[in-house]
């Protein structure tokens, strides 16, 4: 094994090189201009979440390409086909992962390490993919957001101060969502998303969580024997309770 962990290979095309992990059948592919810090930070984020990924999914040796990309654009045509909201910085799916380069982070908004913490968040959609895990998109996207460890203690209780004021309706758009770029669109839905993983977690138990995520698709409520209403007044007071 080499010192770093993984060995840098030149390729001839625009992706210009490859890198490979030693000890996780990980690929990432990328151009000549992308900073030697970048990928170890990138290295070190998939190391540390790529084992509990796979305790939590009940899969070993996920195989998984990672294309860094310099600009949006090629990004959005890459993965979509198409130019896709600002917003989105990373897609993650079958054994792929397609992210903009992290250094470039400011240009659209967003810090480095939320950048970083995207390629963890890409990671899970691989797993969950790979297991054709829950296709509700505040579950998928929760569950991201759970590993990726994104949002901070402020964050959170920035929700919790408005979660009187959003509508039954916010709720439910959040919770039937069916796309990403659905539930992205209603403002704080990836947080909302968070929450409801943490809420499910701390309420009901890692275990059922689990039990319910790799059930099928159906509403968070319809597994856990609440109604819906109830399940979103317990959520509410979860967030209040934890956070205000
Ligand atoms: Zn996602």
């Amino acid at each position: 094994m080499s010192k770093s962990g993984y060995k840098t290979i030149s390729m001839s095309e625009s992706f210009s090189k490859i890198t490979l992990l030693d000890c996780l059948p990980i690929t990432i592919i990328h151009s000549d201009s992308l900073k030697k810090e970048v990928i170890k930070d990138i290295v070190i984020a998939i190391k540390s979440k790529y084992t509990k990924l796979e305790k939590f999914f009940q899969v070993s040796n996920v195989d998984v390409t990672i294309f860094v990309f310099a600009d949006q654009l090629s990004l959005h045509i890459f993965a979509c086909g198409s130019v896709q909201p600002s917003w989105m910085v990373g897609f993650g799916g079958d054994k792929k992962i397609m992210i903009l380069d992290p250094s470039t982070a400011e240009q659209v908004g967003k810090t480095y390490q939320d950048m970083i913490k995207t390629v963890v968040h890409e990671l899970v959609h691989v797993f969950s993919w790979h297991n054709n895990c829950h296709k509700l998109a505040i579950m998928t996207e929760g569950i991201a957001e759970h590993f990726a460890e994104r949002y901070n203690y402020e964050d959170i209780k920035h929700l919790a101060r408005n979660i009187n004021n959003l509508s039954d309706k916010t709720f439910k758009l959040w919770l039937n969502a069916k796309t990403s770029e659905e539930l992205g669109s209603r403002q704080g839905g990836y947080l909302a998303a968070y929450t409801i993983i943490e809420y499910i977690i701390r309420t009901y138990g890692a275990e059922k969580l689990k039990e319910y995520f790799f059930s099928k698709d159906v509403a968070p409520f319809e597994n856990l024997n609440v109604e819906p209403s109830q399940f979103i007044e317990g959520w509410k007071n979860f967030l209040r309770e934890t956070y205000l």
